[in-house]
């Protein structure tokens, strides 16, 4: 089928078929690219867990055009960012270096998850007019550990929205935001699901939301946990602690905690998985393979690996670095980190494809 009259043919659906084929199987990622890019005002809202329906649907096909759970064509969107489709052997995606890095800000250092690299990034391109701002993931200070997607548009913002939260923060709601208030270049900070949505926003070129974006950063993701199961019910109610009180979460081979009187406290991973995101098992991206720039603590203490895929990607990555913000090692220092990643890549595809075949 043509791409326009596979256009036609998905103007002719819409949101009910969103609600049969991706919502009622539990694939819907909650990214929120179906709310954002719905055309009509009061049609699609979006609730706790993803879309929905609070208007009368026109059937423009738009919500099905941008969703990553919906017909997704992943060699199209690789033929759209890098010109060609992987070959078998790119197991993590096209890329043109992998690299370790990390900070050289002393800030950043303090409050980031790894290496600090995709705040340094934002900082860097930031200070030279790169970009005007970023669709990231903030704290609610009323909920503890509850990611609340913020669009950040200064330094400080983005330092306070570094580190990572496990549960997911729908950050396309923020880039829509600086969509709105006429931000011309965007940055986004996101999970593999959203990286797609916004390459599917760009494949269906709808231009106000396409036009804005000026760089994507993807960061490696196994599985989100829910907020819910695991943060109130684990964390706080089995074994008793005050949210408030942890400095820091960490996944390396447990759960592990961080709190403000330097206590560790680590969650064996087999119990914390009871709480993953349905959802997340459907999904066959690790490494965030269509983003300008992938980056992941897979293993390492205090550094970042970092996957440069696209020129825009390069480019930030070597100013960042000719600026003295970022410190790179060869990822050849780093065989089992490098190894980890082949091998996830590997496991989640072929997680998501089981999954798929029993569905
Ligand atoms: C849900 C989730 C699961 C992850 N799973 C893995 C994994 O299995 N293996 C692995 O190697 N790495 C994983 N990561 C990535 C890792 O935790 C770091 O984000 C990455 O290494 C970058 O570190 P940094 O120090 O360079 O980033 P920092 O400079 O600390 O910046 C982190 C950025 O992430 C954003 N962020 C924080 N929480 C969220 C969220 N919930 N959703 C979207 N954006 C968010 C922040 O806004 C910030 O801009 C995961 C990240 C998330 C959000």
């Amino acid at each position: 089928m043509t791409s326009q009259s596979r256009k036609t043919e998905v103007k002719r659906r819409g949101f009910e078929e969103l609600q049969s084929h991706v919502l009622l199987k539990d694939l819907c990622t909650s990214c929120g690219a179906c709310v954002i890019m719905c055309p009509f005002k009061e049609v699609l809202d979006y609730a706790l867990n993803g879309p929905s329906l609070v208007g009368e649907c026109t059937k423009c096909g738009i919500c099905l055009r941008v969703c990553p759970r919906y017909e997704l064509d992943v060699g199209d969107l690789e033929q759209m960012v890098f010109g060609r489709e992987r070959r078998p052997e790119e197991v993590f995606g096209l890329s043109k270096t992998v690299c370790v890095a990390r900070s050289t800000r002393k800030d950043i250092l303090g409050t980031c998850q790894d290496g600090g690299v995709a705040t340094t990034l934002l900082s860097s391109a930031f200070t030279s007019g790169a970009i005007d701002g970023a669709a990231l993931s903030g704290i609610d200070p009323s909920t503890p550990w509850l990611p609340k997607p913020l669009l950040a548009t200064s330094l400080d913002e983005f330092v306070e929205c570094a580190g990572t939260r496990y549960s997911y923060s729908p950050n396309l709601l923020a880039y829509n935001t600086g969509v709105a208030e006429g931000l011309g270049k965007i940055a986004f900070v996101g999970t593999p699901c959203q990286i797609l949505a916004l390459r599917r926003i760009q494949r269906a070129s709808l231009r106000k939301h396409s036009r804005a974006l000026a760089l994507t950063i993807g960061l490696f993701c196994s599985e989100c946990f829910s907020y819910e199961g695991l943060m109130i019910q684990k964390i706080q109610g089995e074994m008793g602690m005050d949210l408030r009180a942890i400095t820091k979460m960490n996944i390396k081979g447990g759960v592990i905690l961080q709190t403000k009187t330097g206590q560790t406290v680590k969650i064996p991973l087999r119990d914390a998985k009871r709480y993953t995101e349905t959802k997340c098992q459907y999904c066959s991206d690790f490494s965030a393979e269509l983003a300008d720039i992938s980056l992941g603590g897979i293993g390492l203490e205090g550094w970042t690996l970092t996957i440069i895929r696209t020129d825009k990607g390069k480019d930030l990555f070597s100013q960042a670095v000719n600026k003295g913000l970022l410190e790179v090692k060869p990822v050849e220092d780093f065989k089992s980190a490098f190894n980890l990643l082949q091998k996830l890549s590997k496991t989640k595809r072929t997680r998501a494809e089981k999954k798929r075949l029993e569905s």
